[in-house]
């Protein structure tokens, strides 16, 4: 066994965060050093009473005081911290060797890029961190020796279907790929007539068809926002640009990704749909163990689909295409503001074929400029989340 065996989780409490407990629970080797939550106390004491880490963090400081009372009626030695600097302390840790960043949002920015900063191991759940930074965050890990493994389940897929390497990034610029398809299931409303849409109820959008996960992520598939994002983040993993990066609809999620070489050979990685599989194979690589997972049935499967996927009906694929195209700081402008439009639509505050509206309203209001630093980063989606909230209150309500 390697000696990268001891583990923060950004995001324990989140569907990722427990899913990768879950993972550890079958494999004792793992040792979870810190665990943290945004504000999900009764759940983040309940791990830490089971996995006595060394730090636990509320990342929301009015979590602090009721944290802080539950520990104190427990016994054992964890130490509460609280704030986004806690975050990036546990992330970039002398004692850690692995760090799972699983926030979700551009919250877990600073952390995920403070994990990268100090050569960790990362994986890779916050499609948003390399979404908004990609260009940094690679540049980063370029000079800190950290290995980037993607934990999102189509990025683990093409990952693995690449010839070997220890991370993302030493992998050159592959001549021999011809492109990566990233599949998608289509979410909930592939088959729903688009005038229905308006109808959509925030409970409805959050129940997918194959996968289970948090609500924002949830949301972003039934837009299939999550497949935008998706496409950005593909193209900065694997260095290739968006012309050799397509989508298509797999509503049965059975194949995870697909790499197309030269040659005519396309690999697959094919497993049921459960991010355990995933995040043992980011935890493991690149070694194998049990993730707890049920084998794949082949024979008991209906027949596998794959459909072009449709830009008019889902506007924010293609918002999400066009961003990656764009570069610079579109990515973070186009995140910011569905980050902003998809909490609204949970709010009931906007329906649900508002949310590219809005996005599109925002994109074409704030001018993209070239990402090259953090703080141009913050900035721009700083101006994009206020430009949404106006928005919202005064055309779309
Ligand atoms: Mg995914």
């Amino acid at each position: 066994m390697s000696t990268s065996n001891t583990i923060s989780i950004l995001g324990s409490t989140g569907s990722v965060g427990c899913s990768t407990l879950a993972v550890i629970d079958e494999n004792p080797q793992y040792k979870i050093y810190a665990l943290s939550a945004n504000n999900n106390t009764d759940l983040l004491h309940a791990q830490c009473l089971k996995y006595k880490p060394r730090y636990a963090v509320v990342a929301d400081e009015q979590a602090f005081p009721k944290m802080k009372a539950l520990l104190a009626q427990s016994d054992i030695d964890t130490e509460l911290l609280t704030g986004e600097n806690a975050l990036s302390k546990i992330a970039s840790d002398e004692h850690v060797d692995t760090v799972m960043a699983a926030i979700v949002g551009a919250a877990g920015l600073e952390s995920t890029l403070a994990a990268v900063s100090s050569g960790k191991r990362v994986l890779l759940a916050n499609k948003e961190a390399l979404v908004m930074t990609g260009d940094l965050l690679k540049a980063a890990a370029r000079s800190s020796g950290a290995a980037l493994l993607p934990i999102d389940s189509e990025h683990n897929a093409i990952f693995q279907c690449l010839p070997h390497s220890d991370t993302c990034l030493s992998k050159e610029q592959f001549s021999f790929v011809e492109k990566v398809v990233l599949t998608a299931s289509g979410g909930p409303f592939l088959n729903t007539p688009s005038d229905e849409f308006e109808q959509i109820s925030p409970d409805q959008a959050c129940r997918h068809p194959k996968w289970s996960m948090g609500r924002k992520i949830s949301v972003d598939s039934a837009t299939m926002m999550n497949k935008g994002l998706e496409f950005i983040e593909a193209c900065h993993l694997f260095e290739l640009e968006p012309e050799r990066v397509e989508v298509v609809i797999h509503p049965q999620s059975i194949i995870h990704s697909m790499v197309y070489y030269r040659d005519g050979s396309v690999l697959a990685q094919m497993a049921n749909p459960d991010m355990r599989i995933p995040i043992a194979s980011g935890l493991a690589w690149p070694q194998r163990i049990n993730s707890g997972a049920s084998p794949l049935d082949l024979i008991s499967q209906e027949s596998l689909q794959f459909l072009e996927p449709d830009l008019i009906k889902f506007p924010c694929l293609r918002l999400g295409i066009e961003a990656a195209q764009q570069g610079g700081t579109a990515p973070a402008i186009l995140n910011a503001a569905n980050e902003i439009a998809v909490a609204a639509f949970l709010d009931r505050k906007v329906s649900f074929p508002q949310i590219p509206l809005i996005i599109e309203a925002v994109r074409s209001q704030i001018p993209c400029e070239a990402a090259v630093s953090l703080a141009i980063i913050r900035d721009v989606d700083q101006q994009a989340r206020i430009l949404s909230n106006e928005l919202i209150l005064k055309d779309f309500s």
